[in-house]
């Protein structure tokens, strides 16, 4: 299976992806991710990343692309993946459309997590917490929370018109969400 996580900072993508993946046996490709492995391993591209993450903006699309389309050749990735945080502009679903028409395949289903806007900033809260992320800092998890709404929740119209858009309530304990996701993407 091809799934897409999508939903705004803070409604539990990453964790949710992970757990997901673990059931289907497939690849859990999350940008941040790797952006954070950049990071913390002091890569050129981490420190490239890291001027953006800091404040809540997006990494260029040039330099995310790149990524994306190399990872996507991965041996892992053959017979399925979940992206989580990948597209997140009109410009990237157009270059991961083009990325999988090269490779002969789409994507099954578009999944969307969603919350209210308070539950996302107190998740945030928390998870700075209790992971001491850098940009889960009051000011910048606002900043996120503008761009996510700016330059991706646009994309759930788009990807609603090609009749690939399921949504699912992310408020609940982590196993009643993945249940779920489960259903959703059988
Ligand atoms: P995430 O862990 O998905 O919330 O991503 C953390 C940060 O990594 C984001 O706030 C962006 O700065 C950067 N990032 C992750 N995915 C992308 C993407 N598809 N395009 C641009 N920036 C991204």
């Amino acid at each position: 299976m091809r799934i897409l996580l999508m939903g705004p900072p803070g409604a539990g993508k990453g964790t949710q992806a992970a757990l997901l993946a673990q059931r289907l046996s497939i690849p859990h490709i999350s940008t941040g991710d790797i952006f954070r492995a950049n990071v913390s391993q002091g890569t050129p591209l981490g420190r490239k990343a890291q001027e953006y993450m800091d404040k809540g903006e997006y990494v260029p699309d040039d330099v995310t692309n790149a990524m994306v389309r190399d990872r996507l050749t991965w041996e892992d990735a053959v017979n399925g993946f979940i992206l989580d945080g990948y597209p997140r502009t009109t410009a990237q679903v157009s270059e991961l459309d083009a990325m999988l028409a090269d490779a002969g395949i789409g994507l099954d289903v578009v999944v969307e997590l969603h919350a209210q806007p308070e539950v996302l900033l107190q998740r945030m809260v928390k998870r700075a917490a209790d992971q001491g992320r850098s940009d889960d800092d009051p000011t910048v998890i606002r900043r996120r929370l503008e761009v996510y709404a700016a330059e991706t929740a646009p994309l759930l119209e788009v990807y609603g018109q090609r009749n690939l858009l399921r949504q699912v309530d992310g408020i609940g304990d982590i196993a009643d969400v993945t249940s779920r996701l489960v259903a959703a993407v059988s």
